[in-house]
C-alpha cells in the first residue's frame, strides 16, 4: 500500500529513544523526510546515524528540550529550513515522574504542564502555518492510556494528557475544513526504557524482584506480553499518510486490549 508519505516531511518530538524513535524510522522507512530531537546529543546521534543507515530518507537531528518554548519555535524553524516544508508533527516527549498528589509541589505541575500540555500546544501553533501549506497536514499526540482509564501513582500524567485530548478534539473541528487532521494515540505497556524504570520502582516499592514485576505488568495485558515501540509506530505511520485522510478528533490505544472502558 502506498502511503503517499514520499518526499514529506515530519517533525518527531522526543525521538531519540523508545516510541518516538520507533516513529521516526517507520516515517522514515516510507519516504518521509526527518527532523528528530531530545535533550541529549548522543542518543539523538545514534539515532540519525541508524536512520541514514536503513532508510533513504533525509534526517535532521537538533538538540532540543520540548518543555521549553525557545527551543520548540527553534526546532520547528530550523525544520523548515531544512526540508523546506513541514507536513507532520508527532507531539512526543518523556513522561511525568510517578507519585500522588501529596507527592507533587508548584515545580514539579509546572514542568509537568510544560513537558506534557504546552509542548503540544506550542509546537502545534509554531507548525500550524506549515502545516496548512502542506495540503493534508497532519498532528499526531503521543498521549497515554490513562486518558481512558486514569493510572494510581501518576496523577500528573493523567492530568495533564487530558488538556492533550481537549485540545486536539476541538482543534480536529477548527481544522478539518482545511484537510488537516488531528489525533491522539495511547501507548499502554510498551517495552522502552520509560516502563523499564516504571517497573524497577514498581519492584523496590513492593520488595519483588524485577523478572516477578514485569511477569505481573505482563498478566494484566490480555494479550499476556508487553507491546514493542514499533506497535505504536505503526499506527502513528498510517494516521500520517494520505490513507487516514477521513480519521480525525480520534483517540485510540495501542495496548494489547489493556484498557476495560468501551471508549
Ligand atoms: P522514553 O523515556 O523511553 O523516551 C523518551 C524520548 O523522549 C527520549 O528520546 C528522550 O530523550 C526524549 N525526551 C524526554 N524528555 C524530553 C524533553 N523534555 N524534550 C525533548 N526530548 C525529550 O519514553 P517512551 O516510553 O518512548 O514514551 C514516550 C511517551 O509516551 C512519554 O510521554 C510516555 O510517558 C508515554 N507513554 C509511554 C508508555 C510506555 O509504556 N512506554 C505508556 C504510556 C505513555
Amino acid at each position: 500500500m502506498d502511503l503517499g508519505l514520499k518526499g514529506k516531511a515530519a517533525l518527531v518530538g522526543g525521538s531519540s529513544k523508545g516510541i518516538g524513535r520507533a516513529i521516526a524510522i517507520g516515517l522514515a522507512r516510507e519516504g518521509c523526510n526527518v527532523a528528530i530531537c531530545a535533550r541529549g546529543n548522543a542518543a539523538l546521534a545514534q539515532t540519525a546515524s541508524t536512520i541514514r543507515r536503513e532508510t533513504d530518507a533525509e534526517v535532521f537531528s537538533l538538540v532540543c528540550d520540548m518543555s521549553r518554548y525557545e527551543d520548540i519555535k527553534r526546532v520547528v524553524q530550523e525544520t523548515v529550513k531544512s526540508f523546506d516544508r513541514l507536513d507532520i508533527v508527532v507531539n512526543n516527549a518523556g513522561g511525568p515522574p510517578t507519585g500522588t498528589f501529596d507527592e507533587m509541589d508548584e515545580t514539579d505541575w509546572l514542568q509537568a504542564l510544560n513537558q506534557n500540555l504546552m509542548s503540544a500546544i506550542r509546537t502545534t501553533r509554531e507548525a500550524l502555518p506549515y502545516l496548512r501549506r502542506s495540503g493534508g497536514g497532519r498532528i499526531i499526540n503521543i498521549t497515554s492510556i490513562a486518558v481512558k482509564q486514569p493510572i494510581d501513582r501518576l496523577i500528573l500524567s493523567n492530568t495533564t494528557r487530558l488538556g492533550v485530548v481537549g485540545m486536539a478534539k476541538t482543534l480536529s473541528r477548527e481544522l478539518a475544513p482545511q484537510g488537516i487532521t488531528v489525533n491522539n494515540v495511547c501507548p499502554g505497556n510498551i517495552a522502552t526504557e520509560r516502563l523499564i524504570s516504571l517497573i524497577e520502582e514498581r519492584a523496590q516499592r513492593d520488595g519483588i524482584a524485577m523478572e516477578e514485576a514485569i511477569e505481573i505488568e505482563e498478566r494484566r495485558v490480555p494479550m499476556s506480553h508487553l507491546g514493542d515501540p514499533d506497535d505504536v509506530a505503526n499506527l502513528v505511520v498510517y494516521l500520517a499518510s494520505t490513507k487516514a485522510r477521513y480519521i480525525t478528533g480520534a483517540t485510540i490505544q495501542v495496548d494489547g486490549g489493556s484498557t476495560v472502558a468501551v471508549f
